[in-house]
């Protein structure tokens, strides 16, 4: 097939999709085509995306140091404001260092095919996300899959091929973005242990939402020191744009020699790297934003209970609404932008067939009225479809 006949394929499975525009900042309340609708879709968890401490800092930074690094960080793209946010991420998160890149998708990329080799083994939780199924790919290392956090299942794998490989890294999500549940993390790092293992924790859902001022889901289990690699995104709850790893001083300047996204791709933009460091700093000075976060999500989950949906697992602000049929779900959704609430339509083969589901993401930034508004609605609409009853 060409790529003509491939996107009549798309159309014909009725997949196709392009995303909207939104006119505007993200907000609780966007605009998309003219029309004003509830933003129940955005990661911007605690509203650091638009927020006017974090604005002020990229402006200082973008007089002081450009729009752009000007080379790779291991060139000459290396400038003192990321040094200075590797050193404030460490201390975020508690490590002994940490190791900026230009997103969360690119760490995962650039760090695990950097840290396991020929002759090692990964073994990978079956709901990671896409850009750690990426980065193994990547790798030169065997792959194992252990089903969703069956610890059971990950000991059986060490059991059966430990013995067999030199490193071995146990990958997993510090909370799965598609249902909103947390890794087993101390049954993970006991395992780890006990079979001599490497672990690696992506926290992209969990850092600013998890944790003692959001420090994060290792945090959270009181783990901190104990995983070898903790990545995250500073594109979600931080509200700007790159990734890291938090990690030993040795496996960071190891990364800094080997990990291509750091040898091949100009370093994060100066503006972004103040923006985060602001971010940083209002987390570490105050619990307000994690509070008001977690305020509105149990407030919003507890209507949407109350109404009877199925929340599936979930234990964080992260809401799925599980629907089941595919079809019924894109229509769910498309009826809920009409009626003024923007949700996420989640279906096949980004989550198993016939567990279809929109996700709702209550951040810091919605009020209680808002939230509310878009629970009536979500609830007339779901009536409406015959979804409950
Ligand atoms: C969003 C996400 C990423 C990618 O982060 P970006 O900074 O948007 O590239 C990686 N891992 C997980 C689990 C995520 O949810």
């Amino acid at each position: 097939m060409n790529i003509k006949e491939k996107l009549e394929k798309l159309k014909a499975d009725k997949v196709f999709k392009l995303p909207p525009v939104i006119d505007g900042a993200s907000e609780a309340e966007i605009n998309i085509a003219g029309k004003k609708v509830i933003n129940l879709s955005s990661n911007n968890y605690l509203g650091f995306a638009n927020h006017p401490r974090l604005i002020k800092k990229a402006k200082i930074a973008l007089d002081k140091f450009g729009v752009g690094a000007g080379a790779v960080r291991t060139i000459v793209g290396n400038m003192s404001i990321h040094e200075e946010l590797d050193q404030r991420l460490a201390k975020f998160k508690k490590e002994e260092a940490a190791l900026t890149f230009q997103s969360g998708y690119v760490s995962n990329l650039g760090i695990i095919q950097a840290i396991v080799e020929r002759g090692d083994l990964i073994i990978s939780d079956q709901l990671n996300h896409a850009s750690i199924i990426d980065g193994v790919r990547l790798s030169r290392a065997d792959k194992a899959i252990y089903q969703h956090n069956d610890m059971v299942d990950l000991e059986n794998i060490l059991k059966e091929k430990r013995s067999h490989y030199n490193n071995v890294l146990i990958i997993t999500d510090g909370v799965f973005s598609m249902d909103g549940d947390l890794a087993n993390l101390p049954e993970i790092v006991r395992l780890a242990k006990k079979y001599n293992c490497l672990t690696y924790v992506d926290d992209a859902h969990g850092s600013g939402v998890l944790g003692e001022n959001g420090r994060g889901t290792v945090d959270h289990f009181n783990l901190n020191g104990q995983v070898d690699f903790i990545m995250g995104t500073l594109s979600k709850a931080i509200g700007v744009v790159g990734g890291y790893v938090a990690c030993s001083k040795e496996a960071r300047e190891f990364l800094l020699n080997r990990s291509r996204p750091l040898l091949f791709s100009t370093t994060l933009l100066p503006s972004a790297a103040a923006a985060i460091i602001e971010a940083l700093t209002m987390l570490e000075s105050s619990n307000e934003y994690t509070k008001k976060l977690w305020d509105n999500a149990n407030y919003f989950k507890a209507l949407l209970l109350e109404f009877g949906f199925d929340l599936g697992k979930s234990e964080t602000p992260i809401t799925p609404l599980i629907v089941g049929d595919e079809a019924l779900t894109i229509e769910f959704s498309e009826q809920l932008l009409a009626n003024g609430v923007f949700s996420s339509a989640i279906v096949y083969p980004t989550v198993p067939l016939k567990t279809a589901r929109i996700r709702l993401m209550p951040t810091a930034l919605h009020t209680k009225a808002q939230l509310k508004k878009a629970a009536d609605i979500i609830y007339r609409t779901a009536l409406g479809l015959e979804i409950i009853t």
